[in-house]
């Protein structure tokens, strides 16, 4: 099988060389990443100016940065190389859980892949503070994709481990109850007023979401869609419509 391995924390990271190496057990890989961090970049495309790749020697991987965004990433990588049959999103430095799978690079590249008909797998973990220990997560990741793998029919996972070995594997909803966005004001050197656009932890998560399933030290695979029509609100809306004739 070939992967197409990607991220938005850029070519260096060292969650991409761990997901490299476990995925390179699993089939043909081929990186192709931002070439600088691309946090938070969202589904973001690069259409004013043209995409470059420039080979990367990464250890005993085939390796090419990108000057663009993670799903510019994938979009050139399945073009360069049409028979990926899986895009493998991280490891990011960074959980993506709830609301954060909005602005989320890890996730929009995988959901680029899914866009385009390949199946998308999204890999984030928290860390513990600063400290990423991807060797102790290794059994964990490999456990997951194994798992993940003869599942065909699900075009796009966000996958998120916890920061320590896990007690099991739970499928979750997205926790949407609470938005974690903030905007926090301060100074520079000289003086001037700036602003931080950050996030505040979520307590009082409800049991069964993504949030949930990770702070109770689960890993988290949570099944994403590609339509976000408001069932509810269509039913609703045609049954009296409102529109004019
Ligand atoms: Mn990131």
């Amino acid at each position: 099988m070939q992967i197409l391995i990607t991220n938005d924390d850029g070519v260096y990271s060292p969650g991409l060389a761990a997901l490299a190496e476990i995925a390179a057990g699993l089939g043909i890989v081929r990186i192709f990443a931002p070439h600088v961090e691309m946090s938070s970049a969202a589904h973001s495309i690069t259409s004013a100016r043209p995409l470059s790749y420039k080979s990367t020697p990464l250890k005993d991987v085939e390796a090419y940065r990108v000057n663009g965004t993670p799903a510019d990433c994938v979009a050139l990588g399945i073009h360069q190389w049409p028979e990926t049959r899986l895009v493998l999103s991280g490891i990011n430095l960074g959980s993506n859980l709830g609301n954060s799978v909005w602005p989320s690079g890890t996730l929009a590249a995988a959901r680029q892949a899914a866009l385009m008909g390949v199946r998308g797998i999204a890999l984030s973990t928290p860390g513990a503070g600063e400290e990423y220990d991807f060797a102790a997560l290794k059994p964990a990741v490999l456990h997951v994709l194994e798992f993940l793998l003869p599942l065909e029919r699900l075009a796009l996972v966000n996958v998120n481990f916890p920061n320590k070995a896990p007690r099991g594997v739970r499928w979750t909803r997205q926790s949407v109850r609470h938005y974690d966005g903030k905007i926090v004001p301060g100074h520079d050197p000289l003086g001037r007023e700036h602003f931080w656009f950050t996030v505040t932890p979520i307590e009082d998560v409800e049991e069964g979401t993504d949030r949930w399933a990770v702070e109770s030290g689960y890993v988290s695979l949570t099944p994403i869609r590609l339509d976000l029509t408001d069932e509810e609100a269509l039913v609703r809306l045609q049954a009296k419509p409102t529109v004019p004739a």
